[in-house]
């Protein structure tokens, strides 16, 4: 489910092509996507690399600041609280403990969606190309003649 949080949010940043967008976007299209039943990989470290994988992919395509990459990353966020807040009452995952027991939404839907929702994201240039700023990341590529 890591990597359909960060296609979601990247898919909505793509789309409002806007920074601020992207990132109130992606920790509500989150809780949404957690409230739909589904599998987890049988290692859960594999949520966290396919996530990475995105982010990088984002990152490496649209650069670091676009606003595609950076909803990715707060869709992303939330699961952090997984790794760091113990018993306590969590704030995106307020239901308890998420399900295990292999009901709902296999692990290649989630891909396979994923998938489906990054591939637009990534065959478009980032918005360095659409607001004509090129962000410290693309100087490089965007200085180059046409
Ligand atoms: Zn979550």
């Amino acid at each position: 489910m890591v990597a359909f949080h960060a296609a979601s949010g990247a898919a909505a940043g793509s789309l409002s092509r806007s920074r601020l967008a992207g990132l109130v976007a992606g920790p509500l299209l989150h809780v949404a996507a957690d409230r739909v039943p589904h599998r987890h990989p049988r290692h859960e470290a594999w949520e966290y690399v396919t996530g990475m994988l995105v982010i990088g992919l984002l990152v490496r395509r649209r650069g670091l600041f676009d606003a595609a990459t950076l909803g990715a990353a707060s869709a992303v966020l939330p699961d952090l609280e997984h790794l760091a807040a113990g018993r306590r009452r969590k704030l995106f995952h307020p239901f308890g403990p998420e399900r295990r027991d292999g009901a709902g939404l296999s692990v290649e839907a989630q891909l396979l969606l994923s998938a489906t929702l990054l591939f637009p994201v990534l065959r478009r240039p980032g918005s360095e190309a659409i607001d004509g700023q090129p962000t410290p990341f693309h100087r490089g590529r965007a200085d180059k003649p046409a």
